[in-house]
């Protein structure tokens, strides 16, 4: 046998080792990821318009400020594994679509909602954690107004040809606090009101403001957002 751990030990000194990460924790990054919001500041951030974010940094927190409008990252990715956390806020009078609603988009494109889903029906396929108006989750594992929760993404942009034609479409597997939601599933559209960006070229992460004229301020809470781009 002596043969076989000699060809072994050729094998391991030959294979490269993987990079060393140190994975972060609780409201820590991973030691490799792009941070776009640790909470001090919306430096990462802004308007459609390209003026500087409005929404607001309280106590490490990035609260929506609602009737400013989405905010987007200044900076462009394709595919990426993307962690964020919310936390909606006590809208007892509210329903539906107009309960704790707001979004992120991925490449600028492809919405996953975000919404108060806490005993709160709603068509499926625009409940939290859905690919909005394609994806329905697998199941509801939303927490309660005003605690916080977690959405991690593993997001794979679409493939497109050296003419620029789409080759495959995106996809993405979603975890809602831990549970699995979307499971690689395929993006075929972008949702409507996203940015006109080709799906061929990375875009921005973008945060949702769902302006309800009727219910002020919605006070939709962010934290810890970073970003890991993958190959
Ligand atoms: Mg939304």
């Amino acid at each position: 046998m002596r043969w076989f751990w000699f060809v072994a030990a050729a094998c391991m000194a030959q294979e490269a080792q993987p990079t060393v990460v140190n994975p972060g924790g609780e409201g820590k990054a991973p030691s490799d990821a792009i941070v776009l919001f640790d909470g001090s500041n919306v430096d990462e951030w802004v308007h459609k318009d390209k003026r500087p974010a409005e929404w607001t940094v309280s106590d490490g927190v990035l609260v929506c400020k609602s009737g400013t409008g989405d905010i987007l990252t200044k900076r462009a990715f394709g595919s990426a594994q993307i962690h964020l956390e919310f936390s909606t806020p006590s809208m007892p009078e509210a329903k539906g679509q107009a309960k704790g609603n707001s979004g992120v988009y991925l490449q600028g494109r492809y919405e996953v909602q975000v919404l108060d889903s806490f005993e709160n029906p709603t068509y499926a396929n625009g409940s939290a954690a859905a690919v909005y108006g394609q994806h329905p989750p697998l199941v509801n594992a939303s927490r309660p107004p005003g605690q916080w929760q977690s959405y991690d993404f593993v997001f794979r942009a679409p493939r497109c040809d050296a003419e620029g034609k789409l080759r495959r479409p995106a996809t993405l597997t979603l975890f809602h606090n831990g549970v699995l939601v979307q499971d690689h599933v395929s993006i075929t559209k972008n949702t409507p009101g996203s940015e006109e960006t080709s799906p061929c070229e990375p875009g921005p992460l973008l945060l949702q403001d769902h302006f309800h004229p009727e219910v002020k301020d919605t006070l939709l809470r962010f934290r810890n957002i970073w970003v890991r781009p993958l190959r």
